[in-house]
């Protein structure tokens, strides 16, 4: 089979298309062929070998994929060849013809949702869903600042959120992106790039802030984020890419709370809870995962460049 390998850590042209062997099915294992692989920004970290966990070279990225059961191994219960999944985590990788995954990390993949679809659900759809519920303990009646709203995680924030039942307020970086979170499901779209975007925020909700901050930035966005949380206000750190400086002052005098996030930490159990809530989404119509690019296989250079440059627009995924 055809796979994107990395040899050795380092740029975007580190992703090399080759051949190799197909990987073979053991027990508790599905193998999946793959239709469309989804690019997260965590492929890149891992890739350039900056991120705290660093595979065994050489190695396949990827992670969230949308395909087709090829094949089970033994004591597979759930799946048989021909049914329809997603992936949120694989053994060898997804950016591949076919990726071998334990069986708790497959779910089947109801059938008007596209493979592509199914490629942005795994990472941006569990980190919405964690940031939200699980670290943010949210509920309806709230409102949220989706910080970042225009990429994977965001347009999954918004959707969670709306469903939920809360006011959403979602941000992007350039007008398609805004159009694009307005479409989702936000009440209120504002421009981080804006001076006064605060000061927006704050009109919004007649001076009282936010009860949720879903922040994609926080080296940039965390000292005013602080400013613009209602009293008991939460932000969820979801991306950093630096240090910040912060006044604590804000955040005593609201009683706020910063919550660090990271889906790697997710037990089990909170996977069976975050995949059941995207897969009645799914069923519900509430989670409609948006792609923004389509990209072949052997383009994972580009799509690793691509995925870390302004001007989100939804997800981006590789088709083998
Ligand atoms: P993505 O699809 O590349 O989207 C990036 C988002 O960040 C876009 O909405 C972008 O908006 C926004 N952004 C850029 N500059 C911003 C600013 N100054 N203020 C607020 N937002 C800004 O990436 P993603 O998959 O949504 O992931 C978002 C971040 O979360 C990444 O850093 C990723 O590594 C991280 N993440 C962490 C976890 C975890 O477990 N902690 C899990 C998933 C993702 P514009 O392009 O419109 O400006």
């Amino acid at each position: 089979m055809r796979a994107i390998r990395v040899s050795e850590f380092g740029g975007p042209e580190v992703l090399k298309i080759q051949d190799v062997a197909d990987p073979k099915a053991d027990s508790g294992q599905v193998l999946v062929r793959i239709k469309a692989a989804g690019v997260n920004p965590v492929d890149t970290y891992i890739r350039a070998g900056a991120y705290a966990r660093k595979p065994n070279l050489p190695f396949t990225p990827g992670t969230d994929a949308g395909g087709i059961v090829e094949a089970v191994g033994p004591n597979v219960k759930r799946f048989k060849a021909g049914d329809r999944v997603y992936t949120n985590g694989s053994i060898t990788g997804v950016c591949a013809e076919l990726a071998l995954c334990e069986e708790s990390r497959v779910h089947h993949l109801p059938g008007k949702i596209s493979f592509a679809q199914g490629a942005a659900l795994g990472v941006p759809y569990g980190t919405a869903y964690r940031a939200l519920f699980q670290r943010g303990r949210t509920k309806a009646g709230e409102t949220v600042l989706v910080h970042g709203a225009t990429g994977g995680v965001g347009v999954a924030c918004v959707q969670f959120a709306r469903a939920a039942g809360l006011t959403v307020i979602g941000t992007g970086g350039t007008e398609k992106g805004r159009a694009l979170v307005a479409e989702q499901g936000a009440h209120h779209v504002l421009d981080h790039r804006a001076s006064d975007y605060d000061k927006q925020l704050l009109n919004i909700t007649e001076g009282r802030g936010v009860d949720l901050i879903t922040e994609m930035l926080a080296n940039v966005n965390l000292a005013r984020d602080l400013t613009m949380l209602a009293p008991g206000g939460r932000v969820v750190v979801i991306g950093n890419r630096g240090n910040v400086e912060i006044n604590p002052r804000e955040a005593m005098t609201r009683e706020a709370a910063i919550f660090g996030l990271t889906l790697f930490a997710a037990t089990e159990a909170d996977l069976r809870e975050i995949h059941a809530a995207i897969i009645a989404g799914l069923e519900n119509g509430t989670v409609r995962p948006f792609v923004g690019h389509e990209l072949p296989l052997a383009d994972a250079p580009r799509a690793h460049q691509f995925v870390m440059e302004p001007g989100a627009y939804g997800k981006i995924v590789l088709v083998p």
